[in-house]
């Protein structure tokens, strides 16, 4: 039996990375899935090669008219939302005294507001339809603690994390249950430009801080995005039904050193 048969999941940022390893394992388990992206070419190009349960829309969580119009256009199109994962992220890195406001500003409206404003789009959907539903959001174990070079993104996510709490502890009144997924260090395309940036803060040569990151999991390697589907899956299914406003750790043992 299917874990997700029927289901309909809004997946955001799953053009690439985590969000469509989501949408494949949802496929697999019997969604149908909507990948919203800011990167709509990328998003039909992955809604493509997943197979005829997705499709693709553009979306931008920073931008109130978008989140409004994709829940609507998921909705009409499925019959209504079942299943939510706020996944698009943004990381960024700069010692404190090097941080913009504009940096700061964006990772913050696409990791917090982003993830408030989309989870409330479709939780006034999914209390409309009465049906209750599953909202995940993308957390991290930065969110755990402070990074010496990843002050923004460590606070995004800790606000991601304490939303997480409030929203699931609002919302399963109406049998919406919220929680969050909190990985360590994923491989992946975000890691092109990342690794750039620590080489050049910390005087180090492209690739080590990977190699190192990747050392110091007590598990042995970094995470892969397929690490965190059995997490993913399960919080959407009716098995999670009793779980409400948790943030689960999926970090191979722990966070870079
Ligand atoms: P990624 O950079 O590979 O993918 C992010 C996706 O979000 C991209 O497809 C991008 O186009 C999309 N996006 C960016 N801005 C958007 C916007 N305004 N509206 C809609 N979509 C937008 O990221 P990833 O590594 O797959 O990470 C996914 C999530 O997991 C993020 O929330 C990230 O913070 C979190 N996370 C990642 C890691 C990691 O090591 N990769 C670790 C912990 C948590």
């Amino acid at each position: 039996m299917k874990r997700l048969a029927g289901r309909t999941a809004l997946i955001t940022g799953a053009a690439r990375g985590i969000g469509r390893s989501f949408a494949e394992a949802y496929v697999r388990e019997g969604a149908t899935v909507a990948i919203a992206d800011i990167d709509r070419g990328r998003a039909e190009e992955s809604a493509r090669a997943i197979g005829s349960s997705c499709f693709a829309i553009e979306m931008d969580v920073t931008d109130q008219a978008s989140i409004d119009a994709a829940v609507a256009t998921v909705d009409e199109r499925t019959g209504g939302i079942d299943i939510l994962v706020n996944n698009a992220g943004l990381f960024d890195l700069a010692p404190i005294a090097d941080i913009t406001r504009e940096s700061y500003e964006r990772v913050f409206s696409i990791n917090v507001s982003g993830t408030l404003f989309t989870m409330q789009a479709v939780a006034r959907s999914m209390i409309a339809r009465g049906k209750g539903g599953k909202i995940i959001n993308m957390a991290s174990q930065a969110g755990r603690r402070g990074e010496p070079l990843v002050a923004v993104y460590c606070a995004s996510k800790a606000a991601v994390i304490s939303l997480t709490q409030s929203a699931g502890l609002n919302l399963i009144r109406h049998g919406i249950n919220v929680n969050a997924i909190a990985p360590g260090v994923v491989d992946g395309e975000h890691w092109d430009g990342v690794d750039a940036k620590f080489a050049a803060y910390e005087g180090r040569p492209p690739g080590e801080k990977k190699r190192l990151v990747g050392e110091a999991v007590p598990y042995g390697r970094m995470g892969t995005a397929e690490d965190l589907t059995g997490m993913a899956i399960f919080l959407a299914s009716h098995e999670a039904d009793y779980i409400v406003a948790q943030t689960y750790n999926v970090d191979g043992g722990n966070w870079m050193s």
